[in-house]
């Protein structure tokens, strides 16, 4: 078997003893006779999947007793809508920080429900940083605050949650448990699945259970955070197969010393690379504010576009993939979430010393 070290930025490397555990049960799962991708929903089998799956992701997370959690497909992206349409009424204020290209994007679609204004703007700074909090500029009558606490993209992330007195709701897309979160601040989080926690086609919500209710606007039932909570997330057919390999994961992210850990190891392993980055001299360059740095995407440009090709090509030679920027801001982009192995960061860090030695 070889597999190589995957820096995509989504979907992206998942623990080996993950994947070895679900091939291991792929084709007959706990004596069922078949696979779980072709059990019922409704079967005994799948729901203790199901709730094992619920019960692991609040106990890692800490998720206090008054908030729901939710299991939805459309990622991220219709989150962007449907956090909006469940919390407010039309012409209510909600504020965003346009502090990159997703939180741009969940500010564009909340437009289209409620009175979304930006709090603030990275634009003038070329989302290279995240505001201060006294920076954040939040009308009377707002009803929440919303921040990307990783903007995978630009390589940026929230250091410390802002206090601005009203409530927040983060996408943690990119960052979802590689970090412990003020509960307290909290009205709603939630984040695709496929870079921290699994297999995409799911994402999750957590939600204060007092924001739950009629909502505001009448809406469909999928489209209802209430039903899906009075459902337990099988209102209809759940992503089943990527609920269980979540599972999986949260037992994994346990085993590996849970949340604490991973922010610790988060830290530690990014700041290896930024080590590279800045004892370089001048070779590599971080565009990104240094407190602002992101420790799951690490950004970052070569002298030339040409040299930049080169490191690509010569990191794909040594087993070291999908290093390359998001095409909007080019350069490299080094993704080290929960899951990438140790010798992977290593491997990176002793490539990028050897090709600056080379090549400057
Ligand atoms: C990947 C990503 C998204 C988009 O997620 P989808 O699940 O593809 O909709 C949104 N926000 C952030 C911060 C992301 O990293």
């Amino acid at each position: 078997m070889s597999r190589v070290y995957n820096f995509c930025a989504g979907p992206c490397t998942l623990p080996l003893p993950v994947l070895e555990a679900v091939r291991d049960e792929l084709v007959d799962f706990r004596g069922t006779g078949m696979s779980l991708i072709e059990l019922s929903h409704r079967s005994p089998a799948y729901e203790d999947v199901h709730e094992e799956a619920i019960a692991s992701f609040r106990q890692v997370f800490g998720v206090p007793e008054d908030f729901e959690v939710l299991f939805l497909q459309g990622g991220a992206t219709l989150l962007f809508s449907t956090v909006p349409m469940n919390l407010v009424a039309e012409g209510e204020p909600v504020a965003y920080v346009r502090s990159g290209t997703w939180g741009r994007t969940a500010e564009q679609d909340a437009a289209v429900f409620a009175d979304a204004y930006p709090a603030w703007d990275g634009a003038p700074h070329g989302y290279t940083r995240m505001p201060r909090v006294d920076e954040l500029e939040i009308r009377p009558g707002t009803r929440y605050l919303h921040v990307t606490s990783n903007e995978t993209i630009e390589g940026i992330r929230v250091s410390a949650f802002p206090d601005v007195g009203v409530p927040l709701v983060a996408d943690m897309s990119s960052d979802y448990l590689s970090r412990p979160i003020p509960w307290e601040r909290f009205d709603l989080v939630y984040g695709g699945a496929q870079k921290n926690l699994g297999p995409a086609g799911l994402a999750v919500v957590v939600v204060r259970r007092e924001r739950l209710g009629e909502p505001p606007r009448p809406l469909g039932s999928y489209l209802r955070f209430d039903l899906h909570a009075e459902r337990r997330s099988l209102l209809n057919t759940p992503p089943m197969f990527a609920i269980y390999v979540m599972g999986k994961v949260l037992a994994w992210i346990r085993s590996m010393g849970g949340v604490e850990a991973m922010e610790r190891r988060a830290a530690e392993r990014s700041g290896r690379i930024y080590a590279a980055i800045d004892t370089s001299d001048g070779f590599y360059r971080s565009p990104v504010d240094r407190a602002d740095r992101s420790h799951m995407n690490v950004v970052f440009r070569l002298p030339t576009e040409e040299l930049e090709a080169a490191f690509l090509r010569a990191a794909e030679a040594e087993g070291l993939v999908n290093l390359k920027g998001h095409r909007s801001v080019g350069g490299i982009r080094a993704s080290v979430y929960n899951a990438m192995p140790d010798e992977g960061v290593d491997a990176l860090v002793t490539f990028m010393r050897a090709f600056a030695e080379q090549r400057a």
